[in-house]
């Protein structure tokens, strides 16, 4: 904590102490108010802007330093000033004492609590963007919460202050006026208790019951609104129409006929979509190739003279798709049709909020439905490089048609998809540079990650070009060129091939999005709120098309949220968790990540201690002539509490998901280094980095004393 911070939190307390020590508390008593009531009055009566002033800074005061007596006072201010007088001090003067707690309490804390609990805190300040003004005003209304733990607690959050204020003032007014009127009638009035009656907190209840309401009631204004237009069927065909069996798509399938739902699945191209046919699986087999062929020219390295190979290009891409072939069955339309599912070969076009047009060959059929599931995907985008339209590339779709290794390949883009590529080929045989406009490959991982990477690829001979810019494509005398900028200069790039791996765009045109109006997030993927939900309440969408991730996996994961919300919405809704989202690239070395890592942690100001385990000190490592990468461990400052796990090396994605069931259920780096881990595996990797969070953490001081302690036994 800064000097300021202590020096504001010294004198706090210091005020606080002095309000205790002093007993100035018995001046805040109702016999003391009744007992005081005529001086009090008589001074007010002399001296009435005097008397509302000091009466005000006093509030002020006491609320501003959370002491108890604000009651009291309260009644004091009807007592004294009257209803109409006595409501506008206390107004002001109890939401400006409230507002300075809540600054006192954001400026001195909020830097330890979020370095603590960064991403918990994350997702509470999410909710407060969206809703907080409302919960405040609910907590405000409904006197549950002492008030001066609302001040405290909301300090914490990012709740504007600005918007701290004039809810409060809003929200305390009715309670203001009773107390208020409560204390006019001060002669009467015996007890507090008496103010608190059953059927006054019941009347506060139903004030903290009406913003729910009121929101409740506006989005079903805002439903109405859009559903406006349309024509609601009178039956359903179907509890769900799913649009995509990609990931997202059949995951939704798969729990809806489990729930004994109708559902019906529509796909226009490939049963599993991009992961099944043109990513995740192909990608994952042609890498294998790739990688048995570096490990075979590695082969003097385990003692083996020679490990000749020859590379039959075609072979390798027919073994990728019998790889397709062979996962093919875990997506096809047979066993989704075994597991309850009615499954549709077409075209889905939306027409109306509960009605979908499914085109098949030579015929249309109109399915009604209680709700959508748009899990429609996302495609490669092709960006609008002067040239590109005569140049002829590959993306991710189509570079697996391709049966002649190119010569030289340009790879446009340093991302996961473009990396794994690009190793791939490089490894098979192509010249292969890769270009990419940012000053590393691998952004989104911290800069020794991919300085890992970059190393491995320039070693393996891949020319990676960042920091360039893919200005135009031209052809000159009937070659390729790429042309770049670096540096202010302009570079011409020669290739046979061109793979765009730029980024994907999701699928969000021709299908009835436009029509209905769904709404378009800015980053054009379908606009979700928390539950999966469009702006149309009844249609979901999980996967690419909405994001915020692009992984097989979290489109399996949001759809379970889209397809439960769709069938039990009406009871329960379930807010999509975003807690714990791992995700690896699957070059060598591989990268692995969960939670935070440290540019994240820096951009978030979430403060971190790290821990970092390096494997060239792993005898399994180095037995098996991979004893390069590390794993990184970022916890919270003084506690064993993982915020996130870089891991870089040798089955980096199958490592990280001890760290994965770690974060999901809290355990500890602690308990990570109490378990047994076997020997000699990669795993143990994960519980040496937690000893070096130990070592870090060894109790100097105690070991000292048991050193002295074992010294003074061998006397
Ligand atoms: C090269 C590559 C490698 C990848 N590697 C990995 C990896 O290792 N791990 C990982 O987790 N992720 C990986 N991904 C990402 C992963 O493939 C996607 O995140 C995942 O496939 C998304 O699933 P989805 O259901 O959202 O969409 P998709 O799988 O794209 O499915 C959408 C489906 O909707 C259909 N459709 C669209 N419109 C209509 C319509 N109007 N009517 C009927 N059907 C329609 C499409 O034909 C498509 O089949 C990779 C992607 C690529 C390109």
């Amino acid at each position: 904590m800064s000097f300021s911070r202590w020096a504001l939190l010294a004198f706090i307390a210091a005020l606080v102490a002095a309000f205790f020590a002093f007993d100035l508390q018995h001046y805040l008593t109702l016999e003391m108010l009744k007992l005081q009531q005529a001086a009090i009055e008589a001074y007010r009566a002399d001296h009435p802007v005097l008397a509302s002033v000091v009466y005000a800074l006093i509030y002020i005061a006491v609320t501003g330093l959370s002491l108890p007596g604000a009651t009291v006072l309260t009644l004091a201010g009807g007592a004294v000033f009257g209803l109409l007088w006595g409501t506008l001090i206390v107004s002001f003067a109890s939401t400006i004492g409230a507002t300075l707690a809540f600054l006192a309490a954001r400026f001195l804390f909020s830097e330890a609590v979020k370095s603590r609990f960064g991403d918990r805190l994350n997702l509470i300040n999410k909710g407060m963007d969206r809703q907080g003004a409302l919960y405040l005003f609910t907590l405000r209304l409904v006197p549950v919460f002492p008030f001066f733990v609302i001040n405290l607690v909301m300090g914490l959050t990012n709740l504007k202050a600005q918007t701290f204020y004039w809810v409060s003032q809003v929200g305390m007014l009715a309670g203001t006026v009773v107390y208020v009127n409560a204390g006019t009638q001060l002669g009467k009035l015996e007890s507090l208790s008496g103010i608190l009656s059953p059927g006054l907190i019941g009347s506060f209840a139903l004030l903290g019951v009406f913003p729910l309401l009121a929101n409740k009631i506006v989005e079903a204004i805002k439903a109405n609104k859009v559903y406006a237009q349309w024509v609601k069927p009178a039956r359903f065909d179907s509890n769900i129409v799913v649009i995509g069996a990609g990931s997202g798509g059949l995951v939704t399938a798969y729990i809806t006929a489990a729930v004994k739902a109708k559902v019906t699945l529509i796909e226009k191209h490939k049963m599993g979509g991009d992961c099944l046919n043109t990513g995740c699986v192909p990608s994952k087999a042609l890498i294998r190739s790739a990688r048995l062929l570096a490990q075979m020219r590695r082969s003097a390295d385990f003692g083996i003279k020679k490990a000749d190979a020859e590379v039959n290009f075609a072979e390798v891409m027919s073994r990728v798709q019998s790889v397709v072939k062979a996962v093919e069955p875990h997506d096809s339309v047979q066993r989704y049709t075994d597991l309850g599912v009615e499954v549709i070969e077409g075209e889905a076009m939306i027409i109306s909020p509960w009605e979908v047009q499914v085109k098949t060959v030579g015929e249309s059929r109109i399915i009604t439905t209680r709700s959508i599931v748009i899990a429609a995907g996302a495609r490669p985008f092709v960006p609008p490089i002067p040239g590109i339209e005569h140049i002829g590339y590959l993306t991710s779709d189509t570079v697996w048609d391709l049966r002649e290794l190119p010569k030289r390949l340009v790879v446009l883009g340093g991302g996961p998809i473009g990396c794994e590529l690009a190793q791939s080929f490089a490894r098979l045989g192509s010249e292969v540079t890769q270009v990419e406009m940012l000053p590393r490959l691998l952004v989104r991982e911290d800069s020794e990650v991919s300085e890992a990477v970059m190393a491995t690829f320039r070693l393996e001979g891949i020319h990676v070009l960042v920091e360039h810019t893919a200005k135009g494509f031209i052809i000159e005398s009937g070659e390729k060129i790429l042309l770049a900028e670096h540096d202010g200069k302009e570079l011409r790039i020669p290739f046979d091939n061109l793979l765009l791996a730029i980024g994907r765009v999701a699928n969000i045109q021709g299908y009835g999005l436009e029509q209905l109006g769904v709404e378009i997030s800015a980053g054009r993927a379908i606009e979700i709120n928390e539950f999966q939900q469009t702006n149309y309440p009844n249609i979901f969408a999980c996967g690419d098309v909405s994001g915020p991730f692009q992984f097989t996996h979290t489109a399996a994961h949001q759809a379970w949220y889209a397809s439960v919300n769709a069938l039990f919405g009406s009871f329960i809704k379930f807010r999509t968790d975003y807690s714990v989202i791992p995700w690896a690239t699957f070059t060598d070395p591989e990268v692995a990540r969960v939670g935070l890592n440290e540019q994240d942690a820096k951009a978030k100001g979430v403060v971190y201690e790290l821990s970092t385990y390096h494997l060239d000190d792993l005898d399994r490592a180095i037995a098996d002539g991979v004893a390069h990468g590390f794993v990184k461990v970022l916890t919270a400052p003084g506690n064993d509490r993982i915020l996130g796990v870089t891991i870089v090396g040798e089955q980096a994605g199958e490592l990280i998901a001890e760290f994965v069931l770690a974060i999901k259920h809290n355990i500890g780096l602690n308990k990570l280094l109490g378990t047994i881990h076997i020997y000699p595996t990669l795993s143990e990797a994960n519980k040496y980095a937690a000893g070096v969070w130990k070592r870090n953490h060894a109790p100097k001081g105690l070991l000292w004393c048991i050193a002295r302690y074992h010294d003074w036994r061998r006397r």
